[in-house]
């Protein structure tokens, strides 16, 4: 008789976005006069820009035609789009990445996922807490992560780097060795970064101890300090231990199109086998490839056209960002992030736990946000509003939030 993964009967249920919905629709239920506004959605607003619907048609009519139709796409991806991201994301910042490097996906989600079926089921993960959820219940479901606790809400096989108001959001060096360290920057969800000099100590870091990072940089659009790293390979020796996942969702809107990519330098290596070597059989076996009309779409991501009017849709949410943090300032919050990331992470009032500010925040202001306890032990205390709504909500959330 089968059996199933046991380690999927392990997770915990997903509870956070779950309840939440079911919290909202209590209180809307029960107050069907009052209008509910929701800063709490990671999903962005905006319509695909101009230069990209544009592509998309041009790309749809050409699969019409048996002369320009395309099927499956290359293994690696389109090297259309492939050149178009070393020549504007990597060439520029002096990294150097190639476009034999460059595995296209269908989004940072599933990479960042999928990433660590390629290294043994005994290597130790290290996240910083909070956490993206998905790096590691991947690692749970592939029985890398140990058991759960309920009380403490950890995983008795991971290490966690907390990451706080008290270390600037910078996580410390673990005190236990981790094989894969999972870095996300500019952070979700505390909307937080780190300077190119840290990044550099991470760096230095799993060369030293022999590990990889992982570093996903899907927020790497929303950046404006010049001080903070646009990608790991900024980083001198980061060639040697980092893997980069990126996406296309938050820069450009692909959250429903589906296009993000994986960058595996060939000089990452564990004894004499490379990781893209390991990477690209995963690919080929397991993928047949982002659609080429979506690809198409990511290309015109990088034409001056584009740039433009993607440039326009991140200044248009870092307004909101921006109000959101003046805002909840002078109403005397103390605010994180905010302003290299679409997210702003506040402290809840005195000793107020994140929770029950989401039941006072829905009760008194109908404004629903995402308490930060839902993203690791170290959230408790705190709690994310994102800037991804319109910003006429933005700004009545804001008014509100200021009367109360
Ligand atoms: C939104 C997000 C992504 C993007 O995922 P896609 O699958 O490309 O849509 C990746 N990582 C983090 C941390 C995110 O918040």
């Amino acid at each position: 008789m089968f059996q199933i993964n046991e380690h999927y009967q392990a997770l915990p249920g997903s509870y956070l976005f779950s309840t939440i919905a079911a919290k909202v629709a209590a209180y809307t239920n029960a107050n069907p006069d009052k209008q509910v506004i929701r800063l709490g959605i990671g999903d962005v607003t905006q319509p695909i820009a101009p230069a990209v619907i544009e592509a998309l048609h041009q790309a749809v009519d050409e699969m019409a035609d048996a002369s320009t139709f395309h099927g499956y796409a290359p293994d690696l991806g389109y090297a259309f789009l492939r050149s178009a991201i070393v020549q504007n994301d990597y060439r520029p910042r002096g990294c150097e990445i190639r476009e034999d490097e460059i595995f296209i996906s269908d989004g940072a989600k599933s990479d960042s996922g999928n990433i660590q079926e390629i290294f043994d089921t005994r290597c130790k993960v290290a996240v910083t807490d909070p956490v993206y959820p998905v790096y590691i219940d991947a690692n749970a479901m592939a029985g890398r992560c140990g058991t759960y606790d309920t009380v403490t809400q950890t995983w008795s096989n991971v290490i966690y780097m907390p990451c706080v108001r008290e270390n600037g959001f910078v996580p410390d060096f673990p005190k236990e060795e981790p094989d894969l360290i999972y870095l996300c920057i500019p952070n979700n969800p505390t909307g937080t970064t780190i300077t190119k000099a840290q990044l550099q100590g991470w760096v230095d870091y799993a060369n030293k101890i022999g590990a990889v990072i992982l570093y996903d940089a899907a927020y790497e659009s929303y950046i404006t300090e010049p001080d903070v790293p646009h990608s790991i390979y900024e980083c001198e020796g980061a060639r040697t231990c980092a893997i980069e996942i990126r996406s296309f969702s938050k820069n450009a809107g692909f959250t429903g199109l589906r296009l993000g990519f994986t960058v595996v330098p060939k000089d990452l290596v564990c004894g004499t086998v490379s990781l893209h070597a390991m990477w690209a059989r995963r690919h080929g076996t397991k993928y047949n490839g982002a659609p080429y009309i979506i690809q198409r779409a990511g290309e015109a991501v990088y034409t001056e056209e584009g740039k433009a009017q993607l440039q326009e849709q991140v200044a248009y949410y870092m307004r909101n960002a921006g109000l959101i943090k003046k805002g909840l300032q002078d109403a005397g919050y103390e605010v994180f992030g905010g302003v290299n990331a679409p997210y702003i992470w506040m402290k809840t009032p005195g000793t107020m736990g994140s929770w029950e500010f989401f039941d006072d925040l829905l009760e008194r202001a109908q404004v629903v946000g995402t308490p930060g306890a839902g993203f690791g032990p170290s959230g408790e205390g705190y709690f994310r509003l994102t800037a991804f709504g319109s910003y006429e909500n933005t700004a009545a959330a804001l008014q509100r939030i200021r009367a109360l």
